[in-house]
């Protein structure tokens, strides 16, 4: 089976978590504080915080930009959980806005017309699907017009650019994951970037217990540092990222061609300007199913990103979001299924994918 992911692991991230083992500081240290200027240098930004996970640093990241009980924060509703959850963390209320069915992102349009219905909104947390940038020129006309808090997700974006500038450089503040299905890894992780350094003493701080000299806390805040052990890992991957971006670009590239005289199957389109980085090689069918159990049968991996979209989850129903419908997110729910596009996949691998796809309505 070819897996839909597959992190690369070497000798070079094995000698330096053994460093840190020897050095006996496991938890967070020198080798956090090193990662976290790597990683914000590598974006553009001036500040980072890392974080145990990308969801801490979501929760971290909405909170430090002053997002709070009674909010009201405009998001999509086709992203993993975890988006939208950060948003519910702070007692805030996620207002859903359906995306544009070309890229997956929020539809700048649609997200217009609920800010000019809803003058509560104060905030926008915006999610670069699949690696693949968000309509900036758009999203920041309406910050600016409608005075809004910016967040970014950057999670699945590590490297990805809006005309020649990196996402996660774009909000008052953003956040990325590590963990291991992403374009790189700490095992588990997540960092905090911004170029507000308000909002990152405050991000530092909710990481750290809310602790502002040892043993005084002036704050609430929370045990989500990240570990020595996994900033080791990260300083060797982010050396690799540009390589591990550059792989999944050809991958990617390969498909678009060998795909795209398959009137069944709608290849991923990126509007000019922009850098995808294919965190997935997401397709579109209508059997998705059939096609899916067809995969499975010949062994190639495959994903579903994302079954439901995020207000039809049980939990959302719960919370009364189940009723609000959203036609282009739904369509996406129903039809996409992504392939693997990893840098670990081999010219054979590949050229399986190719067949295995091309031969299925053959
Ligand atoms: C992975 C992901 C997260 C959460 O990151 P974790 O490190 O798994 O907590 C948040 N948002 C999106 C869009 C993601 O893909």
């Amino acid at each position: 089976m070819i897996p839909i992911a597959k992190p690369i692991i070497t000798e070079a991230e094995k000698r330096r978590v053994l460093e840190v083992m020897d050095s006996g500081m496991l938890a967070s240290g020198a080798y956090v504080k090193d990662f976290s200027e790597k990683f914000a240098e590598f974006i553009g930004t001036k500040y980072a915080a890392a974080a145990s996970s990308g969801t801490a640093a979501l929760h971290t990241a909405l909170l430090a930009a002053g997002i709070k009980e009674g909010d009201k924060v405009a998001t999509t509703p086709f992203t993993f959980i975890a988006s939208s959850n950060s948003i519910l963390y702070t007692g805030a209320e996620p207002v859903f806005v359906d995306i544009d069915p070309e890229t997956y992102n929020i539809d700048a349009d649609k997200l217009e017309r609920k800010l000019q219905a809803d003058p509560d909104i104060s905030a926008l947390l915006i999610v670069h699907l699949y690696g693949l940038s968000c309509d900036m020129d758009r999203i920041m006309e309406l910050v600016e017009k409608y005075n809004l808090t910016l967040i970014e997700d950057c999670a699945q974006s590590h490297g990805a650019e809006y005309k020649e500038k990196k996402v996660g450089t774009f909000g008052d503040t953003s956040i990325f994951s590590f963990y291991p299905t992403k374009n790189m890894t700490t095992g588990e992780g997540g960092i905090v970037l911004t170029n507000n350094e308000e909002i990152y003493n405050k991000a530092a701080k909710i990481i750290n217990h809310g602790q502002a000299e040892k043993y005084y806390h002036d704050q609430l805040g929370y045990n989500f540092r990240m570990t020595n052990i996994a900033a080791a890992v990260g300083l060797v991957q982010l050396e690799k990222l540009p390589e591990f971006n550059l792989t999944r670009i050809e991958n990617a590239a390969l498909f678009d061609l060998e795909f795209s005289d398959l009137n069944w199957l709608k290849t991923p389109s990126v509007p000019d300007g922009l850098k995808h980085v294919y965190h997935q090689y997401t397709v579109r069918v209508n059997d998705r199913e059939k096609f899916a159990d067809y995969l499975e049968e010949k062994g190639i991996g495959y994903g579903i990103h994302y079954p439901l979209t995020v207000n039809k989850q049980p939990y959302y129903k719960k919370l009364g979001y189940a009723e609000l419908k959203f036609a282009e997110a739904e369509k996406a729910a129903d039809e996409v299924i992504s392939l693997p596009v990893h840098p670990s996949l081999s010219d054979s691998d590949l050229e399986q994918i190719v067949e295995v796809v091309k031969n299925y309505k053959k």
